[in-house]
């Protein structure tokens, strides 16, 4: 979370503001003084823009405020120049609560709408005035009126991982597995997303990284699903790995080095006094030889505070806490003693395996 300015949380729901949002509103500043235009009405676009994302993390928390119903909880909501995300902890797999979650973003924009349509209503208003592009005190309502209802239209286009592309799926869930489900609605967002680029390259470019960014994520999506759908069924002593390489919490990282480059192994198990007390990664290694030298005990730079699964615990649900909790191994327990290891990579050759045996 360098990168990004704390503003506050709401609900224990932290809300981000990403480093690259500064640049948005510079170049609004720089390109509309280089067109000649008045301070003031730059300040009233300014403010548009501020305000608009003032709707966009309303909408952002009506999704994770739907999520927390299910007891889903939300890590933070980041602000993008192109838009906000939160971070939900999972995805409701009931087809019903997805439909409800995805839809509730949406359904604020909406109700934002409506509340300003009556706003509008009551202190009158000129439609014929959104042709001129001008954003003053007199019209600031109403180009806000409409950028919600656009919010909302714009994520309910079915293109996968946008909310409408959820709804889809939430739909087709209700018949069809999940996994197949994901795949269809992934394949129309993927569909979609390359019009989206051709378009947004004559049009918008706001469009291209839209669509790149839908691409991308349903790829990622489909291939998230899919994997969990092959884990399913499986404890994780179904996956657990009992041999692996272990260091002496005292070893220097040299010894660390040596064992990486002669072997395949990515990660170790540290050992002190015959116990297995913590992990240290590839990564850990070359920081630990960045900022030291070869000499530093292991110790220095390894994770003592791994994360433990008990073996009896579903698989997916296991992979799903590494992920979440950005841990590429995990401690395996079983009545209360160490038993082996799980990592990232074991699970995914889990998964080549099996799905190379359904075909
Ligand atoms: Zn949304």
């Amino acid at each position: 979370m360098k990168l990004s300015l704390y503003l506050g949380s709401y609900k224990n729901v932290k809300v981000f503001i990403h480093w690259t949002f500064s640049i948005l509103l510079l170049w609004i500043i720089i390109s509309n003084w280089r067109q000649g235009i008045p301070a003031a009405d730059i300040g009233w676009t300014v403010l548009f823009v501020l305000l608009l994302f003032v709707c966009v993390v309303l909408h952002e928390f009506g999704h994770a405020l739907a999520a927390q119903r299910y007891g889903i909880q939300t890590k933070d909501i980041i602000l993008y120049p192109i838009g906000g995300v939160a971070r939900l902890e999972k995805i409701p797999e009931d087809p019903k609560q997805e439909l409800w979650v995805a839809i509730a973003g949406p359904l604020v924009n909406v109700f934002i709408f409506l509340v300003l349509s009556v706003v509008l209503t009551f202190t009158g208003f000129n439609l014929e005035s959104l042709e001129e592009l001008k954003i003053n005190p007199s019209t600031i309502l109403m180009y806000l009126a409409s950028a919600n209802l656009i919010l909302a239209v714009f994520n309910l286009i079915p293109a996968f991982p946008m909310d409408g592309g959820r709804i889809l799926r939430a739909f087709l869930a209700i018949r069809l597995p999940r996994a197949k489900a994901t795949q269809i609605a992934g394949g129309i967002g993927q569909f979609l997303a390359i019009f989206f680029v051709f378009f947004g390259l004559f049009n918008n470019p706001i469009l291209v990284l839209i669509g790149i960014f839908i691409f991308l994520g349903a790829s990622a999506e489909v291939s998230h699903t899919q994997q969990q759908s092959f884990l399913k069924g499986y404890k994780v002593k179904d996956a657990i790995m009992m041999r692996f390489p272990i260091l002496a919490f005292d070893a220097p990282l040299s010894k660390a080095v040596e064992k990486l480059l002669n072997s395949q192994a990515t990660h170790f198990v540290i050992v002190k006094d015959d116990v297995a007390v913590g992990t240290l990664s590839r990564n850990q290694i070359i920081q630990g030889l960045k900022e030291n030298d070869e000499m530093l005990p292991v110790e220095k730079v390894a994770d003592f505070s791994p994360l433990k699964i008990e073996t009896e615990q579903d698989l997916d649900e296991a992979w799903r806490v590494m992920m979440t909790k950005n841990k590429k191994v995990a401690f395996i327990i079983e009545n209360g003693h160490f038993l082996g290891i799980l990592d990232q990579e074991n699970i995914s050759e889990f998964v080549m395996v099996k799905s190379a045996l359904s075909k």
